[in-house]
């Protein structure tokens, strides 16, 4: 003990305890330290045993990026040209401390949520500070400087410094009490009614495995923070108390007012002394048994969540990472294939189900959960590890799924469930939604490449797959087919490959095979040509654009396909491209990039949008109310929001918000190669649940600017039986009627440029 100058104020740290309980309590303190240090040891040599791909703090910073700012290098071999501004977007390294700090991504979509967290995030900090401090002064000041070089221990937890030291501490334990009670009360009112808490497995919602493991891990964990704040705020009442309320610790004012409850309950000085040690024990037996239980449970998402945080790229899932190259390995199949930072993003799940309330493939009933795959690949590479987490298991009667272990057993196909893996529309939704940074995407797609690798895949694909790599498209056409929807034009489209042309238009396969989709294509051709804009094709040189075909895993197809149009660039003189397809946007503006394309690439809707800006396309405007829906690979993946907007704000067309729009869009469920195989078995698609969404607005336009969404829709619109109330229109057919109406005229709204 370090004995106080006489009545100034401070306190004797361990008063109540002879010297043989000081020993004690620091070789529990030792032991406490030493499974910490074990716990995270083992955890970090899993992360070291995954692929290194560079830390992304040690890469150059975006340029002018401040948190929000352009992509950079996502990986090896996939530069992110543009920029792609957003919340998620690829943030510079200020950008992911200030994300970090801020708690900023955890306040995104649940503001009452985030403000709860971050009281608990800045209030176990500051007591993390204070304990540091006073163990500074008393280990290190008091014993090892004074003590040893001076032979007098001394303190400066004493004097101002104290009154400050206990008003500021105290404001941080009553924020963590806060923000732990309203987090208490949220999860208690809302685990058997809120989707995100709700731990039934979307593939198997009633039998044959338990949670309960997580239910009691997650319980605990909140319980220990409550329990240690509320007894860590008696121990300081029971001090001032057993001290009869010297003036000074009006300082420790919420330690004043437990004092003052305690008295008022009846606890007087004399009974304060006798529970204090008593009390003190408690609370520092849990705090130690906290620091040894960390790494192994819940709570090891203090570090890994904030870590991952740190180390996120979402550019990742716009430029997906080559396969593992390791054994000639297609894709994921063992724990070395993974790398460090999607091993990292498995122990930062919180579980806090964000991701899997915004799955569109879980909403449809699908056998997919963005969530239980990252919980399903922890538990597996855990027991890789032999890393027993406490309370963080899920228990099957049986060794299937996450439990499935021994020769034979695959990780794409038996621990993660073909069907799961085969439901994901790549939306990216997950992604965005994750407030730790997690990158679920790039996962899946490399365990679809395992799959793919054994033939595993439903025939519809197959048979796609197949006439991809015969044809070049997925419709099994011959490629002098690809522009034979031009014919019915009225003039001829400039063959970029004889002549230059500004604007090389990649039409993409179902605007150009589909007949349904076939007139929007020559509606926008018409509309283009009327404008006077240069633009021209590859004619029957377009291959697919391979961006699905990539997401379904068939890499080595979709590098072929990559050869095949870059060659058709080279022999073309264009300026830039344009796309009708968001899809093929997203490939051609990510991922050609890393293979030598250099030129700009846009969205027809921008496109477009410039134009009408310009006066180029004279129009009157339509006065509708309208409402827009967000493609996946164009609002979430790009960013590009403004410019279909734009182009309707020039209609002269009110745009009435549906609640899940631009980066927050909803998937209409054909991303990712679904739309090559069957969802007859999904309890209610994607499209119609969007479609009825848009009813509930009252307005009686839905307004699409992708090929495949106007085919989606137009179904989803007739099974919904809104068909007589509602028509599915693509932006450029609103573009066609205005600027054909009579006295339409050239606006220049003056709308900034969207980049
Ligand atoms: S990308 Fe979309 S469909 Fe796939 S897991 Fe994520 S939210 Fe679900
Ligand atoms: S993956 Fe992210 S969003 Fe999904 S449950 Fe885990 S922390 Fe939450």
């Amino acid at each position: 003990m370090i004995p106080l100058p006489s009545a100034a104020p401070g306190r004797t740290i361990f008063a109540h305890e002879s010297p043989v309980a000081i020993i004690v309590f620091y070789c529990l303190a030792v032991i406490s330290i030493a499974v910490f240090f074990y716990g995270w040891g083992r955890r970090l040599a899993k992360y070291r045993a995954g692929r290194s791909t560079g830390c992304r703090l040690l890469r150059p910073a975006p340029a002018g990026s401040s948190g929000t700012g352009p992509g950079t290098t996502g990986h090896g071999g996939c530069p992110v040209p543009e920029v792609v501004a957003g919340v998620n977007a690829t943030p510079g390294t200020a950008g992911a401390v200030l994300a970090l700090v801020t708690n900023r991504t955890v306040r995104r979509r649940s503001r009452a949520v985030g403000l709860a967290h971050l009281a608990v995030f800045w209030g176990f900090a500051g007591l993390l500070v204070a304990t540091t401090i006073v163990a500074i002064d008393y280990d290190v000041y008091g014993h090892l400087v004074t003590g040893l070089l001076e032979g007098r221990q001394r303190s400066f937890f004493n004097g101002d410094f104290y009154l400050a030291f206990n008003a500021v501490f105290d404001a941080a334990g009553v924020a963590a009490l806060g923000g732990t009670l309203y987090l208490l009360w949220r999860r208690a009112r809302a685990e058997h009614f809120h989707p995100q808490l709700d731990y039934r497995r979307a593939e198997q919602p009633d039998a044959g495995y338990s949670r309960s493991a997580f239910v009691a891990g997650d319980w605990l964990f909140i319980g220990v923070l409550v329990a240690l704040l509320f007894t860590g705020f008696v121990v300081q009442g029971l001090r001032i108390d057993e001290s009869h309320f010297p003036p000074y610790e009006r300082w420790t004012w919420m330690g004043w007012l437990f004092a003052r409850a305690l008295t008022g309950v009846g606890i007087g000085a004399e009974a304060a002394t006798t529970v204090h040690s008593y009390l003190w024990w408690l609370h520092a037996s849990m705090a130690l048994g906290f620091v040894a239980y960390l790494p192994f449970s819940k709570a090891m998402h203090i570090v890994t969540s904030g870590a991952d945080l740190l180390v996120t790229d979402p550019s990742t899932t716009r430029c997906l990472p080559p396969p593992p190259a390791a054994e000639g390995r297609a894709g994921y199949e063992v724990l070395t294939d993974f790398t460090r930072k999607e091993l990292l993003d498995l122990d930062a799940c919180t579980k806090c189900g964000r991701c899997h309330a915004v799955c569109p493939a879980r909403a449809a009933g699908a056998a997919l959960s963005p969530r239980d795959l990252i919980l399903d690949l922890r538990q597996w590479a855990e027991r890789q590890r032999g890393i027993r987490p406490v309370l963080d298991w899920e228990t099957r009667p049986d060794a299937t799924g996450p439990a499935a272990t021994g020769p034979g057993v695959s990780l794409a196909g038996d621990v993660v469930k073909e069907h799961t893996l085969w439901a994901c529309t790549t939306c990216m939704a997950c992604v965005e939604a994750c407030p730790v940074g997690i990158e679920h995407v790039p996962t899946i797609v490399q365990l679809r490449r395992s799959l793919v690798d054994q033939g595993r895949m439903e025939p519809r694909l197959q048979t796609a797959l197949q006439n991809l790599a015969q044809q070049g498209n997925s419709f099994g056409k011959s490629a002098r087919m690809r522009a034979r929807w031009t014919k019915a034009l009225d003039f001829s489209i400039p063959d970029a490959r004889k002549e230059h042309v500004d604007l090389l238009w990649f039409v993409g396969d179902h605007a150009s095979f589909d007949e349904r989709l076939q007139e929007l294509s020559r509606t926008l051709a018409r509309v283009l040509h009327r404008s006077g804009v240069s633009f021209g094709l590859l004619y029957d040189e377009e291959r697919n654009s391979g961006n699905d075909v990539r997401r379904v895993g068939e890499e080595g197809l979709f590098e072929m396909l990559v050869e095949h149009n870059l060659a058709a660039f080279t022999k073309s003189d264009f300026s830039e491209i344009f796309t009708t397809d968001p899809h093929s946007f997203n490939t051609l503006r990510n991922e050609y990039p890393g293979y030598g394309l250099e030129k700009r690439v846009r969205h027809y809707t921008q496109v477009l949008a410039d134009l009408l800006e310009e006066g180029a396309i004279p129009v009157r405007p339509l006065g509708r109310r309208v409402t827009y829906h967000d493609p996946c690979y164009l609002g979430r993946y790009n960013r590009v929001v403004q410019a279909p907007r734009r182009v309707l704000r020039s209609l002269g067309c009110e745009t009435v918000e549906m609640p899940r729009n631009k980066d927050n869009t909803f998937c209409c469920g054909a991303g990712g190669g679904r739309i090559w195989m069957d969802d007859s078995h999904l309890t209610e698609r994607p499209s119609e649940m969007r479609i009825k969404e848009a009813a509930e607005l009252g307005v009686d336009t839905f307004v699409v600017s992708c090929p495949k969404d106007y085919a989606m829709y137009s179904d989803a619109v007739k099974t919904t039986g809104h068909a007589d109330h509602m028509t599915v229109r693509d932006i450029v057919q609103l573009v066609d009627e205005a600027s054909t109406a009579p006295g339409a005229l050239g606006v220049a709204s003056g709308v900034a440029v969207e980049a």
